[in-house]
């Protein structure tokens, strides 16, 4: 998972906000309005439209911060620590704002969630 910032000159004044996508690009997790800190996690993966637009890679989520859970179903998903709280890319924590995954690394048991 992968934090990017967009970095398209665009023809008329658009805002490039960040991105929170998996390692090749091809889905979005969420975003960070430009100017605000705060992360939008989407509530399922949306694809990722990156066609004239350019990307430079501020972070590596899951490298640095982020712990991967597996999901019941086989998916990975990462939970990070972002501003005190923890986030997760499930769809059920983007619902909720809580989710098994969020629970077990804060349990110290992130495997088999
Ligand atoms: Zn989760």
């Amino acid at each position: 998972m992968k934090l990017v910032q967009e970095i398209t000159e665009w023809s008329v004044p658009t805002p490039n906000h960040q991105y929170v996508c998996n390692d090749s690009l091809s889905e979005i997790y969420g975003y960070i309005i430009a100017g605000t800190a705060e992360r939008i996690m989407f509530k399922s993966p949306m694809k990722f439209d990156r066609k004239y637009r350019k990307f430079k890679t501020l972070e590596n989520i899951a490298e640095q911060q982020g712990i991967e859970v597996k999901g019941s179903k086989g998916n990975s998903y990462f939970v990070t620590k972002h501003g005190g709280r923890s986030i997760c890319t499930c769809p059920g924590f983007s619902f909720r704002g809580q989710c098994k995954h969020v629970t077990s690394v804060a349990l110290g048991k992130p495997q088999g969630a």
